[in-house]
């Protein structure tokens, strides 16, 4: 029986590893982590991270071929193949702060994987790092080995979380990349015939190592640049009274284009755009390709711009002050179905309210009211200008209300701010909302989900994103 060991039980390590165990019930699958909560979460019925499809597939497979454990090092050393799917976040101190990736959790991965292996491995990047970090692990691999042969292979995560289980069963692509030596030819043949149970072959693509590293940071990159560009559109429609949906549409009909991630909003989050393309930056910087690294960091900017805006218009409309209003926040994730937090546009909104001295009522189905305090009492890192910042005073977040309720959150607001486009929010009784908000009462539509002229006959005040003002 082949034996996995993934090393991290995190958004992307726990759902990978569940699918690869309910698609090949002969492997036996080994999810590790040196979080004790988190893998004591993945043991019990309340699963650390949302993601539709996947509490149903890990209760089929757990205890049979799919386990959860932090005995790292006993799993580790009994594998064939290893993947590392650690985290990989920006770097807040020393060379590269603010844009290089953080290879800490990596290195000490590896280290240990040389310390505890008696047997050959395949070992396996999932996390997204750098190009050329293969050349780095192999290195600290080699010079540790004891005898033990690895084949470092790259096999980069494109999951979007939300639809992490319906893309893990149906993957666009899976690449990896590998050494052209036989060995090397060896481990791809190894790892293409796990995906090979499920996954059609013509979508399993096979390059060499740099270039899928590369292409993850690549594709995360378009991804982003494509939100980039529609708000920016969005900004410049709002201006002239064109219709951002009317223009994504007309532009997306464009078989070259196409229609796909072209919604405006208020500006893309989640752990990966930011921190890939940051990453990014900083290879082309060191490679000392300052204009396509200025080309990048623009797509960044367009977000925060797009933040701000956002926060700018909600207090103009507001009377030029939110100062002691009561402001209800639908929705905190950074998008929905998840209840994943890091990087949402709702930290930056909500601090710029807060900012202001508005009083916030916070709902969001998925995220706790813990998360919400944490995520906001922390500052917000400037990649522009890395220094170490102190937390947020706590008499500016006393001012902040979290609720189970969307009814409770509006009682008695000034304004609504719509910031993760959940689902349940499209069917909400504005109506009742409306009765129940001071007057004039403001909808601020941070995702262009709320059908405006509908909210405009009840008596709202509206500003979706790129649509055009209200009267
Ligand atoms: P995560 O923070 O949710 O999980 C990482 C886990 O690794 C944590 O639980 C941590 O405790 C564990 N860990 C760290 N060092 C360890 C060690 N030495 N031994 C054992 N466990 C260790 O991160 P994530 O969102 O799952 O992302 C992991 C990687 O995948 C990142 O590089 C990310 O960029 C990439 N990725 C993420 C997504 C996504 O949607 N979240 C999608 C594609 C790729």
């Amino acid at each position: 029986m082949v034996k996995i060991c993934c090393i991290g039980a995190g958004y992307v390590g726990g759902p990978t590893m569940a699918v690869i165990a309910f698609k090949c019930p002969a492997i036996e699958v080994a999810v590790v982590d040196i979080a004790f909560a988190r893998i004591a979460a993945w043991n019990s019925d309340q699963l650390p991270i949302y993601e539709p499809g996947l509490e149903d597939i890990v209760k089929q497979c757990r205890g049979k071929n799919l386990f959860f454990s932090t005995e790292v090092e006993k799993h580790v050393s009994e594998a064939d193949i290893i993947f590392v799917s650690v985290n990989t976040p920006t770097k807040t101190r020393g060379l590269g702060a603010g844009k290089a990736a953080d290879l800490t959790y990596w290195e000490s991965a590896a280290r240990m994987i040389a310390d505890v292996s008696k047997n050959d491995k395949i070992v396996v990047e999932k996390s997204t790092v750098p190009v050329k970090t293969a050349e780095a692990i192999e290195k600290i691999l080699m010079h540790n080995s004891k005898g033990v042969k690895y084949q470092i292979l790259s096999n980069p995560e494109f999951l979007a979380e939300g639809t992490a289980i319906e893309d893990l069963f149906n993957p666009d692509r899976v690449l990896i990349g590998g050494r052209d030596t036989p060995d090397g030819q060896k481990a791809i043949q190894a790892l293409k015939e796990v995906y090979a149970q499920w996954v059609p072959k013509d979508r399993i693509i096979c390059t060499n190592l740099w270039s899928a590293e590369l292409s993850k940071l690549a594709a995360n990159a378009f991804l982003a640049q494509r939100i980039s560009s529609v708000n920016a559109m969005s900004a410049l429609c709002e201006a002239t009274g064109a219709d951002v949906t009317q223009v994504s549409h007309a532009v997306g009909k464009d078989t070259r284009i196409g229609p796909k991630f072209l919604n405006a909003s208020v500006g893309f989050g989640g752990s990966c755009f930011q921190k890939d393309i940051l990453n990014l930056v900083y290879i082309c910087e060191c490679n000392g390709l300052q204009e396509v690294a200025s080309y990048w960091k623009q797509v960044i900017r367009v977000n925060d711009y797009q933040k701000n805006r956002f926060v700018n218009r909600v207090v103009s409309s507001m009377f030029n002050t939110v100062s002691g209003k009561k402001i209800a926040i639908l929705g905190f994730a950074f998008k929905k179905d998840t209840g994943d937090t890091r990087e949402t546009p709702a930290i930056d909104v909500c601090k710029g309210l807060l900012g202001d001295n508005a009083h916030l009522s916070i709902y969001d189905p998925q995220v706790t009211e813990d998360q919400i305090r944490k995520d906001l009492s922390m500052n917000k890192f400037d990649w522009d200008n890395p220094i170490h910042l102190q937390p947020m005073s706590p008499t500016v977040i006393k001012h902040l209300n979290v609720v189970w309720d969307v009814y409770e959150a509006t009682k008695g607001a000034h304004g609504l701010c719509l910031l993760t486009e959940w689902d349940e929010f499209k069917t909400l009784n504005f109506k009742r909302i409306y009765d129940n908000m001071e007057k004039p009462a403001f909808v601020f539509d941070g995702r262009n989900t709320v059908n405006v002229q509908k909210l405009r006959d009840i008596g709202f005040i509206v500003y979706s994103i790129g649509k055009p003002l209200d009267g």
